[in-house]
This record gives C-alpha cells, sequence and structure tokens, in this order.
C-alpha cells in the first residue's frame, strides 16, 4: 500500500470543492465529491502505512492522526434547496501530509479570500485581480531553497512597503502596484530537485509588469527571474483556486518526500496577506456551514476497501 501510485488527479483536488458551490446541482455532484474525498483519503492511509513502517519519534503523532481522520463523513442534504453541506467528520488537520485535510483547509480558505473579494469589488470596482507567480530555481536542498524563498519574498514585500511609506531612496517595484495581494508557498519535486515557488493574488489597477518583475526578482534572488503575471479573467474562482490549493502537490511526490517536505514546512507560515486582504479570518473548522431552517437527509459515508461507502446510521 505505501508503493501504490500516488492518484494522478490530486493536485486538483481542490478545484472541484467550491465547482458548482452555489448551483442547485451541488446535490447532484455529491457523487464526485466523495470519490475525490476518497482518493485523497487513499493517499492518506499509504502515508499512514508508510510512516508505520519506519516509525520515528517525529511520525508517531501523525500517524496517530492519520489513523482517524476522515474515517466517517456525514453529510446533510437539504434536499429542498439542492445543497449538500458536510456536517462531521474527523479531520486531522495535518495539511502537508493528509490530502483530505488539505482540500478542505484550502475550500475554507478559499472561501474566506473569495467573499472578502466581493466586498472589496463593491467599493473598488477599478481594482482587478492578478495572479502572480514567483519561483526559485530548483535544487537539491529543500531546507536552503525554501528558506531562499522565504527570505527573497520578504525583501520583495520590505521594498513594497518602504517605497509606499516613502522611505528615501526605496527602490520603486511593481508590486507596489498591489492595493492588496495574499500569497501562499507551494513545493513540488518532480525529480528534478526541490522547487518552491509563491502564488499571489495582486488587486491592482494596471497589471503589474512581468518584465520589471523578473528583473527585480533577479536582481532580489540572485539566482531566479522566473515570474508569472496574468490577470485573472473571468471566474475568478480558477485563479484564487490556484493560490489556495496545497501547499505539496502531493501528485508530484514520492511518500518519503512527502514526509520529507512536511518536517521542513511545519510550523512555518505558508499563507499571508497584506493591503486590502489583510485580517482576513479563515475559520478553523474544516466542516462546512450549516443552512439552518430548511429540512434535510442525512447521509453518512464510510471509508471501506479503497473509497467511502454510503452507510445507515445504524451500522
Ligand atoms: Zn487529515
Amino acid at each position: 500500500m505505501a508503493h501504490k501510485k500516488t492518484p494522478e488527479n490530486s493536485s486538483n483536488l481542490a478545484g472541484g470543492e467550491f465547482k458548482g458551490a452555489d448551483e442547485a446541482s451541488e446535490a447532484r455532484l455529491l457523487d464526485e465529491r466523495i470519490a475525490r474525498y476518497g482518493v485523497a483519503h487513499a493517499r492518506s492511509q499509504a502515508m499512514l502505512c508508510h510512516l508505520r513502517e519506519a516509525p520515528s519519534q517525529a511520525s508517531i503523532k501523525t500517524a496517530a492522526g492519520l489513523a482517524s481522520c476522515g474515517n466517517y463523513l456525514h453529510f446533510r442534504e437539504y434536499f429542498t434547496v439542492g445543497k449538500v453541506r458536510l456536517h462531521s467528520a474527523t479531520f486531522c488537520k495535518q495539511h502537508l501530509v493528509c490530502p483530505l485535510c488539505g482540500i478542505r483547509r484550502g475550500a475554507k480558505a478559499l472561501g474566506a479570500y473569495l467573499t472578502r473579494w466581493q466586498v472589496i469589488q463593491e467599493e473598488r470596482p477599478d481594482l482587478r485581480p492578478y495572479l502572480l507567480t514567483l519561483t526559485v530555481k530548483n535544487g537539491p536542498d529543500l531546507e536552503e531553497r525554501q528558506a531562499h524563498l522565504s527570505k527573497s519574498l520578504r525583501k520583495l514585500m520590505t521594498h513594497r512597503r518602504h517605497f509606499n511609506a516613502g522611505v528615501p531612496r526605496a527602490p520603486w517595484t511593481e508590486l507596489c502596484r498591489a492595493e492588496g495581494g495574499v500569497y501562499t508557498l507551494e513545493l513540488t519535486n518532480n525529480g528534478k530537485g526541490w522547487h518552491p515557488h509563491c502564488h499571489m493574488i495582486v488587486l491592482a489597477t494596471s497589471q503589474p509588469s512581468q518584465t520589471d518583475l523578473s528583473s527585480e526578482w533577479h536582481k532580489i534572488t540572485g539566482d531566479s527571474m522566473v515570474v508569472d503575471c496574468r490577470p485573472i479573467l473571468g471566474d475568478p474562482v480558477e485563479g484564487f483556486m490556484e493560490v489556495f490549493k496545497y501547499a505539496v502537490k502531493f501528485s508530484d511526490l514520492t511518500l518519503a518526500d512527502n514526509w520529507h517536505a512536511a518536517q521542513i514546512l511545519k510550523g512555518k507560515r505558508l499563507l499571508n496577506s497584506f493591503g486590502l486582504f489583510r485580517g482576513v479570518e479563515i475559520p478553523d473548522s474544516l466542516l462546512d456551514e450549516p443552512l439552518d431552517g430548511l429540512p434535510y437527509l442525512d447521509r453518512f459515508y464510510r471509508y471501506l476497501g479503497d473509497s467511502y461507502q454510503p452507510a445507515s446510521i445504524r451500522e
């Protein structure tokens, strides 16, 4: 089980979470959601087996969490409005090793920031969202690469802050166009070394120049200039999802690499915000908000074999 192939589509799991969330077809999408959660849980279980093969001081607690995470899911279907809400479940909240908790965490963050964006839009219709990706060159030492990315980002943010505050001789940065932003760190490793990078939503009245950002970034990092900046067009969910998906790309990582990455990233701040996006609160609970005052049907699912199966309440 520990050597089971990582599901190909698991990097997109957080994506499906919000598709159709406001459509009456939600109830029909429940099967897809259950299947997605099943794939995620299978990977968590594979990690559990992996950790149990060679237990260490650090892995015992993690394994205990994984062992109880997502064994059952209890949904409420509000059949008069075609909505479904995840009502109860046990979560380990170890999003760096558990894709199920990763999906839920991403969905909650996505929801909170989209809500804030809607409010901002009303007040500032001149602002547009842009997706900015900043990368550092691949390398064999994850800790070194991760520290390099974090340090470089801090420098870039300091440039912005100092210029905006009128600090003498502070250099201009294209990021000064951003009146608000939220960014996360993500890790991939597809066999060519560790590749930490940053995805950022930038709110600005005009598009930051990718060319200028690239040369700024090269000056800051000394070794990296790959930067991408593009407007988020159409449904903002698509662009925002890029920022709030997993912090580690499970589908790219072997279980051993995943565990190593979790050790390095543990306790690090992986989500930051500034300006108009400052102070957005992400709910602690990984469950959905219930819909009050509407009739519902309870739907229970238990993880059996390799997928979630409907279960009766008396089982
Ligand atoms: Zn979990």
